[in-house]
């Protein structure tokens, strides 16, 4: 069993100065959750979705992260107050190598692998991914895992 929680606390401490860095403010509430499966793959998972909560945002922004548990599922959310993702490219973010208009005018680096990454890992553990996001407004990530 990997407490999810627990992961993403390392991880904050980890990016902590670099939100800061980044002028970001940052809020978490993180139930107890626990999972059975991979712990390095579920890392990657976190941290993929943090680091591009940071770097499709704005100084300024905000990035808040939820853990809960309700009857039968466990979700989580990382949602940001950054650039947002245009409707029609919503569809596309999951497959490898796909960067963004915003990714690709932006001087930020990647590889465009790591949500087709995060896609792969959840599913492996049973899971969904969900992207609700509004351009300029910013993006909410949100992970569901059926309750065992
Ligand atoms: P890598 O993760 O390999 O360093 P990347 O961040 O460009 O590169 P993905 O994480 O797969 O690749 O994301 C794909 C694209 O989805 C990004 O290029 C960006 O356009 C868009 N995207 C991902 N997360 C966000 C976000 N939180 N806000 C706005 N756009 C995002
Ligand atoms: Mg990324």
């Amino acid at each position: 069993e990997i407490n999810i929680s627990e992961q993403i606390q390392s991880l904050l401490h980890k990016y902590y100065w670099l939100i800061n860095e980044n002028e970001l403010s940052l809020t978490y509430s993180l139930e107890d959750i626990t999972v059975k499966g991979n712990p390095d793959l579920l890392y990657t998972v976190w941290e993929n979705l943090l680091t591009n909560a940071i770097k499709y945002n704005e100084p300024g922004g905000s990035i808040e992260i939820k853990a809960e548990k309700t009857n039968n599922q466990l979700a989580i959310e990382f949602t940001d107050s950054g650039v947002g993702i245009k409707s029609n490219e919503q569809s596309q973010i999951f497959d490898r190598f796909y960067r963004g208009d915003s990714a690709r005018t932006r001087t930020n680096q990647g590889t465009g692998l790591g949500l087709s990454i995060v896609k792969e890992v959840i599913e492996l553990h049973e899971g969904n991914i969900y992207i609700y996001s509004q351009l300029e407004k910013g993006t909410t990530f949100k992970i569901i895992f059926p309750r065992l």
